[in-house]
Protein backbone atom coordinates (compact mmCIF):
# COMPACT_ATOMS: atom_id res chain seq x y z
CA UNK A 1 0.00 0.00 0.00
CA UNK A 2 1.23 3.39 -1.07
CA UNK A 3 1.78 5.89 2.45
CA UNK A 4 1.17 9.65 1.78
CA UNK A 5 4.50 11.95 2.03
CA UNK A 6 4.87 14.74 4.42
CA UNK A 7 6.82 17.69 3.30
CA UNK A 8 8.52 20.08 5.32
CA UNK A 9 7.24 23.91 5.68
CA UNK A 10 9.38 25.93 5.78
CA UNK A 11 8.85 30.50 4.47
CA UNK A 12 4.97 29.72 4.38
CA UNK A 13 5.54 26.92 1.61
CA UNK A 14 5.30 23.05 1.79
CA UNK A 15 8.71 21.38 0.63
CA UNK A 16 10.54 18.66 0.15
CA UNK A 17 14.15 18.24 1.70
CA UNK A 18 17.24 18.76 -0.58
CA UNK A 19 18.06 15.52 -0.73
CA UNK A 20 14.03 14.16 -1.93
CA UNK A 21 14.89 11.32 0.56
CA UNK A 22 11.97 10.32 2.83
CA UNK A 23 12.26 7.88 6.00
CA UNK A 24 8.74 5.78 7.46
CA UNK A 25 7.35 5.80 10.81
CA UNK A 26 5.52 2.76 11.57
CA UNK A 27 2.86 2.12 13.61
CA UNK A 28 4.06 0.07 16.85
CA UNK A 29 0.85 -1.82 17.20
CA UNK A 30 1.60 -3.48 13.67
CA UNK A 31 5.53 -2.48 12.63
CA UNK A 32 4.45 -3.75 9.21
CA UNK A 33 2.25 -0.58 9.14
CA UNK A 34 3.36 2.68 7.44
CA UNK A 35 1.42 5.93 8.94
CA UNK A 36 3.37 7.90 6.38
CA UNK A 37 6.55 9.18 5.41
CA UNK A 38 8.21 12.29 6.15
CA UNK A 39 11.20 14.28 4.96
CA UNK A 40 15.12 12.80 5.81
CA UNK A 41 16.07 16.79 6.14
CA UNK A 42 19.35 17.54 6.06
CA UNK A 43 21.23 20.48 7.22
CA UNK A 44 20.62 22.74 4.16
CA UNK A 45 17.27 22.63 4.73
CA UNK A 46 17.44 23.23 8.31
CA UNK A 47 19.28 26.61 7.45
CA UNK A 48 16.58 27.42 5.15
CA UNK A 49 14.29 27.51 8.36
CA UNK A 50 16.08 29.20 10.26
CA UNK A 51 16.63 31.63 7.44
CA UNK A 52 13.09 32.19 6.74
CA UNK A 53 12.42 32.18 10.31
CA UNK A 54 14.52 35.23 10.99
CA UNK A 55 13.37 36.94 7.86
CA UNK A 56 9.85 36.72 9.39
CA UNK A 57 10.98 37.92 12.63
CA UNK A 58 11.32 41.41 11.51
CA UNK A 59 8.04 42.24 11.11
CA UNK A 60 6.36 39.05 13.51
CA UNK A 61 7.92 41.12 16.02
CA UNK A 62 6.45 44.21 15.65
CA UNK A 63 2.94 43.01 15.47
CA UNK A 64 0.78 43.50 18.95
CA UNK A 65 -0.38 40.35 21.26
CA UNK A 66 -3.85 40.79 20.06
CA UNK A 67 -2.65 39.89 16.29
CA UNK A 68 -0.74 37.26 17.64
CA UNK A 69 -3.60 36.07 19.80
CA UNK A 70 -6.17 36.04 16.46
CA UNK A 71 -3.40 33.79 14.63
CA UNK A 72 -3.25 31.57 17.50
CA UNK A 73 -6.86 31.19 17.97
CA UNK A 74 -7.49 29.84 14.74
CA UNK A 75 -4.55 27.02 15.32
CA UNK A 76 -6.50 26.35 18.30
CA UNK A 77 -9.84 26.20 16.61
CA UNK A 78 -8.43 23.81 13.44
CA UNK A 79 -6.84 21.52 17.02
CA UNK A 80 -10.64 21.49 18.34
CA UNK A 81 -12.25 20.53 15.39
CA UNK A 82 -9.84 17.93 14.67
CA UNK A 83 -9.45 16.81 17.67
CA UNK A 84 -10.98 12.64 17.50
CA UNK A 85 -8.86 13.00 13.78
CA UNK A 86 -5.35 13.62 15.25
CA UNK A 87 -5.98 11.72 18.53
CA UNK A 88 -6.78 8.52 16.25
CA UNK A 89 -3.15 9.31 14.74
CA UNK A 90 -1.39 9.77 18.06
CA UNK A 91 -2.54 6.14 18.71
CA UNK A 92 -1.23 5.15 15.11
CA UNK A 93 2.07 6.47 15.41
CA UNK A 94 2.77 6.05 19.39
CA UNK A 95 0.54 3.53 20.39
CA UNK A 96 -1.10 4.95 23.52
CA UNK A 97 -4.32 3.82 23.67
CA UNK A 98 -7.45 5.92 22.10
CA UNK A 99 -9.01 7.64 25.57
CA UNK A 100 -5.36 8.64 26.61
CA UNK A 101 -4.35 10.29 22.89
CA UNK A 102 -8.21 12.35 22.98
CA UNK A 103 -6.64 13.22 26.67
CA UNK A 104 -3.73 14.51 25.37
CA UNK A 105 -5.27 16.56 22.73
CA UNK A 106 -7.50 18.02 25.51
CA UNK A 107 -4.53 19.17 27.28
CA UNK A 108 -2.89 20.61 24.55
CA UNK A 109 -6.44 22.69 24.09
CA UNK A 110 -6.41 23.62 27.64
CA UNK A 111 -2.76 24.65 27.84
CA UNK A 112 -2.98 26.58 24.72
CA UNK A 113 -5.75 28.43 26.18
CA UNK A 114 -3.61 29.26 28.60
CA UNK A 115 -0.61 30.61 26.88
CA UNK A 116 -2.68 32.59 24.24
CA UNK A 117 -3.74 34.67 27.42
CA UNK A 118 -1.23 34.25 28.98
CA UNK A 119 0.52 36.03 25.97
CA UNK A 120 -1.72 38.83 26.23
CA UNK A 121 -1.22 39.44 29.83
CA UNK A 122 2.71 39.58 29.12
CA UNK A 123 2.64 42.83 31.16
CA UNK A 124 5.78 44.43 32.09
CA UNK A 125 6.01 46.80 35.23
CA UNK A 126 5.80 50.59 36.21
CA UNK A 127 7.95 51.62 38.75
CA UNK A 128 8.02 54.41 41.51
CA UNK A 129 11.36 56.05 40.16
CA UNK A 130 14.12 57.63 42.82
CA UNK A 131 14.22 60.94 41.45
CA UNK A 132 11.57 62.89 40.17
CA UNK A 133 10.85 63.66 36.41
CA UNK A 134 11.49 60.11 35.56
CA UNK A 135 9.47 57.73 34.48
CA UNK A 136 10.35 54.11 34.77
CA UNK A 137 9.08 50.95 33.50
CA UNK A 138 9.76 47.70 31.86
CA UNK A 139 8.41 46.06 28.47
CA UNK A 140 8.67 42.37 27.22
CA UNK A 141 10.38 41.55 24.29
CA UNK A 142 10.98 38.45 22.12
CA UNK A 143 14.11 36.91 21.60
CA UNK A 144 14.50 36.02 18.19
CA UNK A 145 14.62 32.88 16.25
CA UNK A 146 13.29 29.22 18.94
CA UNK A 147 14.01 26.16 17.85
CA UNK A 148 11.19 23.45 19.56
CA UNK A 149 12.38 20.08 19.64
CA UNK A 150 9.71 18.01 21.01
CA UNK A 151 9.59 13.99 21.80
CA UNK A 152 7.55 11.40 20.92
CA UNK A 153 5.47 10.40 24.27
CA UNK A 154 3.46 13.96 23.77
CA UNK A 155 3.69 14.58 20.37
CA UNK A 156 0.62 17.29 20.54
CA UNK A 157 0.51 18.40 24.06
CA UNK A 158 4.54 19.08 24.64
CA UNK A 159 4.43 20.61 20.73
CA UNK A 160 1.64 23.11 21.84
CA UNK A 161 3.24 23.84 25.65
CA UNK A 162 6.02 25.32 23.54
CA UNK A 163 4.92 26.83 20.54
CA UNK A 164 2.31 28.87 21.91
CA UNK A 165 4.12 30.96 24.37
CA UNK A 166 7.03 31.40 21.74
CA UNK A 167 5.11 32.85 19.36
CA UNK A 168 2.48 34.71 21.19
CA UNK A 169 5.61 36.37 22.80
CA UNK A 170 7.20 37.40 19.30
CA UNK A 171 9.42 34.67 18.64
CA UNK A 172 9.53 32.91 15.31
CA UNK A 173 9.79 29.28 15.39
CA UNK A 174 11.46 25.92 13.68
CA UNK A 175 9.81 23.35 14.70
CA UNK A 176 11.28 19.94 14.88
CA UNK A 177 9.04 16.90 15.83
CA UNK A 178 10.62 13.24 17.34
CA UNK A 179 11.15 10.86 14.35
CA UNK A 180 9.33 8.16 16.25
CA UNK A 181 5.83 10.64 15.71
CA UNK A 182 6.64 13.08 12.61
CA UNK A 183 3.47 12.62 10.54
CA UNK A 184 1.71 13.98 13.89
CA UNK A 185 4.32 16.93 13.69
CA UNK A 186 3.27 17.33 9.80
CA UNK A 187 -0.94 17.70 10.99
CA UNK A 188 -0.02 20.37 13.72
CA UNK A 189 2.21 22.12 10.89
CA UNK A 190 -0.92 21.85 8.65
CA UNK A 191 -3.02 23.89 11.44
CA UNK A 192 -0.54 26.37 11.84
CA UNK A 193 -0.77 26.68 7.70
CA UNK A 194 -4.34 26.83 7.57
CA UNK A 195 -4.25 29.60 10.10
CA UNK A 196 -2.75 31.43 7.53
CA UNK A 197 0.46 32.54 9.49
CA UNK A 198 2.38 35.13 7.82
CA UNK A 199 5.19 33.12 5.83
CA UNK A 200 8.03 32.27 7.85
CA UNK A 201 6.72 32.61 11.51
CA UNK A 202 6.38 28.82 11.58
CA UNK A 203 8.55 26.42 9.96
CA UNK A 204 8.61 22.71 10.28
CA UNK A 205 11.29 20.65 9.83
CA UNK A 206 11.61 16.83 9.90
CA UNK A 207 14.98 14.39 10.29
CA UNK A 208 16.78 12.15 12.73
CA UNK A 209 17.90 14.55 15.72
CA UNK A 210 21.52 12.52 15.58
CA UNK A 211 21.51 14.33 11.42
CA UNK A 212 20.01 18.09 12.03
CA UNK A 213 20.20 18.48 15.72
CA UNK A 214 23.75 19.88 16.08
CA UNK A 215 22.88 22.07 13.14
CA UNK A 216 19.44 23.50 14.56
CA UNK A 217 21.38 23.89 18.11
CA UNK A 218 24.65 25.20 17.53
CA UNK A 219 23.16 27.71 14.76
CA UNK A 220 23.89 31.41 15.93
CA UNK A 221 20.66 32.94 14.83
CA UNK A 222 18.88 30.44 17.07
CA UNK A 223 18.38 32.76 20.12
CA UNK A 224 16.31 30.13 22.47
CA UNK A 225 16.00 26.83 22.08
CA UNK A 226 12.80 24.44 24.30
CA UNK A 227 13.71 20.92 24.65
CA UNK A 228 12.04 17.78 26.16
CA UNK A 229 13.45 14.56 25.69
CA UNK A 230 15.94 12.56 27.08
CA UNK A 231 19.02 13.70 29.53
CA UNK A 232 21.85 12.49 27.58
CA UNK A 233 20.18 14.30 24.15
CA UNK A 234 19.26 17.65 26.69
CA UNK A 235 22.72 18.14 28.31
CA UNK A 236 24.14 18.02 24.90
CA UNK A 237 22.08 20.77 23.69
CA UNK A 238 23.06 22.57 26.28
CA UNK A 239 26.61 22.55 25.83
CA UNK A 240 26.12 23.28 22.17
CA UNK A 241 23.93 26.35 22.66
CA UNK A 242 26.57 27.90 25.02
CA UNK A 243 28.42 28.52 22.40
CA UNK A 244 26.41 31.05 20.79
CA UNK A 245 24.70 32.09 24.64
CA UNK A 246 21.71 30.84 23.37
CA UNK A 247 18.74 30.45 26.21
CA UNK A 248 17.83 26.69 26.78
CA UNK A 249 15.11 24.92 28.49
CA UNK A 250 15.59 21.42 28.93
CA UNK A 251 12.43 19.35 30.10
CA UNK A 252 13.94 15.69 30.50
CA UNK A 253 14.29 12.61 32.29
CA UNK A 254 12.86 11.60 35.86
CA UNK A 255 12.99 8.42 38.09
CA UNK A 256 10.07 9.24 39.67
CA UNK A 257 9.38 8.05 43.48
CA UNK A 258 5.43 7.50 45.50
CA UNK A 259 6.78 7.24 48.84
CA UNK A 260 3.94 5.14 50.96
CA UNK A 261 4.19 5.63 54.56
CA UNK A 262 2.57 2.58 56.95
CA UNK A 263 -0.67 5.18 57.86
CA UNK A 264 -1.49 5.46 54.19
CA UNK A 265 -4.50 4.67 52.63
CA UNK A 266 -2.96 1.95 50.85
CA UNK A 267 -6.18 1.63 48.41
CA UNK A 268 -5.48 5.19 47.08
CA UNK A 269 -1.72 4.74 46.95
CA UNK A 270 -1.73 1.16 44.79
CA UNK A 271 -4.47 2.93 42.66
CA UNK A 272 -2.02 6.25 42.27
CA UNK A 273 1.46 3.81 42.07
CA UNK A 274 -0.56 1.32 38.83
CA UNK A 275 -2.25 4.60 37.10
CA UNK A 276 0.91 6.00 36.85
CA UNK A 277 3.29 3.58 36.11
CA UNK A 278 1.06 1.97 33.49
CA UNK A 279 -0.49 4.77 31.68
CA UNK A 280 1.08 5.06 27.97
CA UNK A 281 2.58 2.48 28.60
CA UNK A 282 4.81 4.00 31.14
CA UNK A 283 5.98 6.43 28.83
CA UNK A 284 5.08 9.57 30.76
CA UNK A 285 7.80 11.50 31.91
CA UNK A 286 5.93 11.67 35.10
CA UNK A 287 5.29 8.14 35.39
CA UNK A 288 5.85 6.07 38.69
CA UNK A 289 8.86 3.99 38.43
CA UNK A 290 9.62 3.42 42.53
CA UNK A 291 7.26 3.09 44.55
CA UNK A 292 9.07 3.14 48.12
CA UNK A 293 7.04 1.32 50.79
CA UNK A 294 7.41 1.46 54.31
CA UNK A 295 7.99 -2.42 55.33
CA UNK A 296 4.95 -2.51 57.61
CA UNK A 297 2.40 -2.17 54.60
CA UNK A 298 4.77 -3.62 52.19
CA UNK A 299 2.83 -6.77 51.66
CA UNK A 300 -0.40 -5.59 51.41
CA UNK A 301 0.68 -2.44 48.97
CA UNK A 302 2.14 -5.07 46.60
CA UNK A 303 -0.57 -7.66 46.76
CA UNK A 304 -3.17 -4.18 45.83
CA UNK A 305 -0.77 -3.00 43.20
CA UNK A 306 -0.32 -6.85 41.83
CA UNK A 307 -4.36 -7.32 41.77
CA UNK A 308 -4.72 -3.82 39.60
CA UNK A 309 -2.05 -4.58 37.37
CA UNK A 310 -4.08 -7.80 36.29
CA UNK A 311 -6.79 -5.84 35.55
CA UNK A 312 -4.95 -3.90 32.64
CA UNK A 313 -5.50 -5.58 29.29
CA UNK A 314 -2.78 -4.77 26.71
CA UNK A 315 -3.59 -4.61 22.95
CA UNK A 316 -3.93 -2.11 19.99
CA UNK A 317 -4.63 1.84 21.19
CA UNK A 318 -7.23 1.74 18.70
CA UNK A 319 -9.23 -1.17 20.32
CA UNK A 320 -12.14 -0.43 22.89
CA UNK A 321 -11.02 -3.71 25.24
CA UNK A 322 -7.47 -2.28 25.00
CA UNK A 323 -6.21 -0.27 28.67
CA UNK A 324 -2.62 -0.57 27.63
CA UNK A 325 -0.72 0.12 24.27
CA UNK A 326 2.34 -1.23 22.75
CA UNK A 327 5.45 0.83 23.75
CA UNK A 328 6.54 3.61 20.78
CA UNK A 329 8.49 1.39 18.86
CA UNK A 330 11.39 -1.77 18.17
CA UNK A 331 14.12 0.49 19.57
CA UNK A 332 11.88 1.80 22.53
CA UNK A 333 11.02 -2.06 22.65
CA UNK A 334 14.35 -3.49 22.82
CA UNK A 335 15.55 -0.94 25.50
CA UNK A 336 12.90 -1.68 28.02
CA UNK A 337 13.07 -5.37 27.64
CA UNK A 338 17.49 -5.03 28.46
CA UNK A 339 16.52 -3.23 31.69
CA UNK A 340 14.24 -5.94 32.59
CA UNK A 341 17.15 -8.68 31.74
CA UNK A 342 19.43 -5.95 34.19
CA UNK A 343 16.76 -6.26 36.93
CA UNK A 344 16.80 -9.95 37.19
CA UNK A 345 20.40 -10.54 37.15
CA UNK A 346 21.00 -8.05 39.44
CA UNK A 347 18.75 -9.71 41.95
CA UNK A 348 15.54 -7.99 42.02
CA UNK A 349 12.90 -10.31 42.31
CA UNK A 350 10.27 -10.40 39.28
CA UNK A 351 6.57 -9.91 40.55
CA UNK A 352 4.62 -10.45 37.31
CA UNK A 353 5.32 -9.23 33.67
CA UNK A 354 8.66 -8.88 32.36
CA UNK A 355 8.13 -10.40 28.80
CA UNK A 356 7.02 -8.96 24.88
CA UNK A 357 3.72 -10.26 24.25
CA UNK A 358 3.99 -12.54 20.86
CA UNK A 359 0.67 -14.23 20.32
CA UNK A 360 -1.26 -13.75 17.17
CA UNK A 361 -0.64 -10.67 15.64
CA UNK A 362 0.74 -9.22 18.76
CA UNK A 363 4.49 -10.45 17.61
CA UNK A 364 4.15 -7.40 14.80
CA UNK A 365 3.99 -4.86 17.47
CA UNK A 366 5.69 -3.84 20.07
CA UNK A 367 3.62 -4.90 23.29
CA UNK A 368 5.56 -5.61 26.55
CA UNK A 369 3.62 -7.07 29.95
CA UNK A 370 3.47 -4.18 32.60
CA UNK A 371 5.91 -5.34 34.84
CA UNK A 372 6.57 -5.14 38.31
CA UNK A 373 9.67 -6.15 40.61
CA UNK A 374 10.02 -6.59 44.50
CA UNK A 375 12.99 -6.50 46.45
CA UNK A 376 14.82 -3.94 44.53
CA UNK A 377 17.51 -2.13 45.99
CA UNK A 378 18.56 1.75 45.80
CA UNK A 379 21.80 1.04 43.98
CA UNK A 380 20.44 -1.63 41.41
CA UNK A 381 20.32 -0.25 37.74
CA UNK A 382 16.71 -0.43 37.57
CA UNK A 383 15.94 1.61 40.44
CA UNK A 384 18.41 4.38 39.41
CA UNK A 385 18.15 4.73 35.08
CA UNK A 386 15.17 5.42 33.74
CA UNK A 387 13.55 2.51 31.96
CA UNK A 388 10.60 5.08 30.57
CA UNK A 389 8.33 1.94 30.07
CA UNK A 390 6.13 -0.53 31.69
CA UNK A 391 8.21 -1.48 34.96
CA UNK A 392 7.55 -0.68 38.18
CA UNK A 393 10.13 -1.12 40.93
CA UNK A 394 9.02 -1.66 44.71
CA UNK A 395 11.40 -0.52 47.47
CA UNK A 396 11.02 -1.32 51.10
CA UNK A 397 12.15 0.79 53.66
CA UNK A 398 12.15 1.46 57.39
CA UNK A 399 10.79 4.25 58.04
CA UNK A 400 10.01 7.70 56.83
CA UNK A 401 14.05 9.16 57.11
CA UNK A 402 15.08 5.64 54.86
CA UNK A 403 12.35 6.91 52.66
CA UNK A 404 13.02 10.61 52.09
CA UNK A 405 16.96 8.83 51.31
CA UNK A 406 16.04 6.49 49.29
CA UNK A 407 13.64 9.06 47.13
CA UNK A 408 16.44 11.64 46.72
CA UNK A 409 19.29 9.02 46.19
CA UNK A 410 19.03 9.54 42.41
CA UNK A 411 20.39 11.89 39.36
CA UNK A 412 16.89 12.84 38.05
CA UNK A 413 14.39 15.29 39.73
CA UNK A 414 11.27 16.03 37.81
CA UNK A 415 8.21 14.84 39.88
CA UNK A 416 7.35 12.96 43.34
CA UNK A 417 4.49 11.97 45.57
CA UNK A 418 3.86 11.09 49.21
CA UNK A 419 0.87 8.79 50.00
CA UNK A 420 0.57 9.67 54.04
CA UNK A 421 -2.09 10.78 56.82
CA UNK A 422 0.74 12.50 58.84
CA UNK A 423 0.12 16.19 57.87
CA UNK A 424 3.61 16.76 59.64
CA UNK A 425 5.52 13.99 56.99
CA UNK A 426 3.72 15.02 54.13
CA UNK A 427 4.93 19.12 54.80
CA UNK A 428 8.62 17.61 55.71
CA UNK A 429 8.40 15.83 52.55
CA UNK A 430 7.44 18.59 50.15
CA UNK A 431 10.17 20.80 51.70
CA UNK A 432 12.79 17.99 51.34
CA UNK A 433 11.66 16.38 48.32
CA UNK A 434 14.46 17.00 45.08
CA UNK A 435 11.87 17.31 42.07
CA UNK A 436 10.26 20.07 40.56
CA UNK A 437 6.83 18.80 41.18
CA UNK A 438 5.39 17.26 44.13
CA UNK A 439 2.19 15.47 45.33
CA UNK A 440 0.35 14.78 48.50
CA UNK A 441 -2.00 11.49 48.57
CA UNK A 442 -1.80 11.86 44.68
CA UNK A 443 -0.67 10.54 41.41
CA UNK A 444 3.31 11.77 40.12
CA UNK A 445 1.93 12.48 36.89
CA UNK A 446 -0.83 15.13 37.81
CA UNK A 447 -0.58 18.69 36.50
CA UNK A 448 -2.03 21.81 35.51
CA UNK A 449 -1.60 24.16 32.58
CA UNK A 450 -1.81 27.27 35.25
CA UNK A 451 1.14 25.87 37.13
CA UNK A 452 4.97 25.76 35.98
CA UNK A 453 5.74 22.28 35.09
CA UNK A 454 9.70 21.11 34.98
CA UNK A 455 12.64 19.18 36.91
CA UNK A 456 15.33 19.89 38.73
CA UNK A 457 18.63 18.15 38.98
CA UNK A 458 19.40 16.07 35.56
CA UNK A 459 15.47 16.56 35.05
CA UNK A 460 15.55 20.39 33.65
CA UNK A 461 16.92 23.52 33.43
CA UNK A 462 16.12 27.28 33.05
CA UNK A 463 13.01 28.19 34.05
CA UNK A 464 10.22 25.88 33.68
CA UNK A 465 7.39 25.24 30.82
CA UNK A 466 3.55 25.87 31.25
CA UNK A 467 2.43 28.43 33.91
CA UNK A 468 3.94 31.92 34.09
CA UNK A 469 6.90 31.05 33.12
CA UNK A 470 5.88 29.68 29.71
CA UNK A 471 5.92 32.86 28.34
CA UNK A 472 8.77 34.44 30.43
CA UNK A 473 11.11 32.10 29.02
CA UNK A 474 10.40 33.47 25.77
CA UNK A 475 10.87 36.95 26.28
CA UNK A 476 13.37 39.19 27.36
CA UNK A 477 12.56 41.89 30.02
CA UNK A 478 13.39 45.60 29.14
CA UNK A 479 13.55 48.61 31.56
CA UNK A 480 13.07 52.13 30.23
CA UNK A 481 14.02 55.43 31.85
CA UNK A 482 12.66 58.08 30.32
CA UNK A 483 13.15 61.78 31.85
CA UNK A 484 10.08 64.26 31.17
CA UNK A 485 11.65 67.15 33.11
CA UNK A 486 12.02 67.61 36.72
CA UNK A 487 9.66 69.75 38.96
P1 LIG B 1 15.37 12.02 22.77
O1 LIG B 1 16.21 12.87 23.64
O2 LIG B 1 16.00 10.92 22.05
O3 LIG B 1 14.68 12.92 21.64
C1 LIG B 1 13.96 14.09 21.92
C2 LIG B 1 13.99 15.00 20.71
O4 LIG B 1 15.33 15.43 20.49
C3 LIG B 1 13.58 14.30 19.42
O5 LIG B 1 12.93 15.22 18.58
C4 LIG B 1 14.91 13.89 18.82
O6 LIG B 1 14.88 13.67 17.43
C5 LIG B 1 15.74 15.09 19.16
N1 LIG B 1 17.17 14.85 19.14
C6 LIG B 1 17.85 13.67 19.21
N2 LIG B 1 19.19 13.88 19.16
C7 LIG B 1 19.36 15.22 19.06
C8 LIG B 1 20.49 16.06 19.01
N3 LIG B 1 21.73 15.59 19.04
N4 LIG B 1 20.31 17.40 18.93
C9 LIG B 1 19.07 17.92 18.92
N5 LIG B 1 17.94 17.17 18.98
C10 LIG B 1 18.08 15.84 19.06
O7 LIG B 1 14.17 11.57 23.67
P2 LIG B 1 12.90 10.74 23.24
O8 LIG B 1 12.25 11.35 22.06
O9 LIG B 1 13.31 9.33 23.14
O10 LIG B 1 11.90 11.02 24.46
C11 LIG B 1 11.96 10.29 25.62
C12 LIG B 1 12.62 11.07 26.71
O11 LIG B 1 11.96 12.32 26.90
C13 LIG B 1 12.56 10.39 28.04
O12 LIG B 1 13.81 10.41 28.63
C14 LIG B 1 11.58 11.25 28.86
O13 LIG B 1 11.75 11.26 30.22
C15 LIG B 1 11.78 12.58 28.29
N6 LIG B 1 10.60 13.41 28.47
C16 LIG B 1 10.66 14.42 29.38
C17 LIG B 1 9.57 15.20 29.63
C18 LIG B 1 9.65 16.35 30.59
O14 LIG B 1 8.81 17.22 30.52
N7 LIG B 1 10.61 16.38 31.47
C19 LIG B 1 8.28 14.98 28.94
C20 LIG B 1 8.35 13.90 27.98
C21 LIG B 1 9.47 13.15 27.77
P3 LIG B 1 14.80 12.17 16.86
O15 LIG B 1 13.52 11.62 17.35
O16 LIG B 1 14.85 12.40 15.40
O17 LIG B 1 15.99 11.42 17.38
Amino acid sequence: MKTEIYLNYIGGKWKRCSSHKVFQSLNPADLTEAVGEVQASGKEDVRNAISAAETAFKTWRKTTVYQRADFLKKVLAGLTVKRQQIAELVTLENGKVLPESLGEVDSAIWEMEFQINEGLRAYGETIPSARSGIFAYTRREPLGVAAIITPWNFPVNVAFRKLTPALMAGNTVIFKPASFTPVVGAKIAELFAEAGMPEGVFNFVTGAGGEIGETITGEPTIKTISFTGSTEVGLEIERNAAKNHCRVQLEMGGKNPVVVLADADVEAAAEAAVKAAFACAGQWCTSTSRAIVEKKIAKTFTDKVLEKTAMIKVGPGMEKSSTMGPVAGQSQMKRILDYIEKGKNEGAKLLTGGRQIKKGNFEKGCFIEPTIFGDVKEDMVIAKEEIFGPVLSIICVENFEQAMEAANNIQFGLSSSIFTKDFSKAMRFVEETEAGLTHVNMFTAYKEPSLPFGGVKNSGSMIPEAGKTGIEFFSNHKTVYMNYGGR
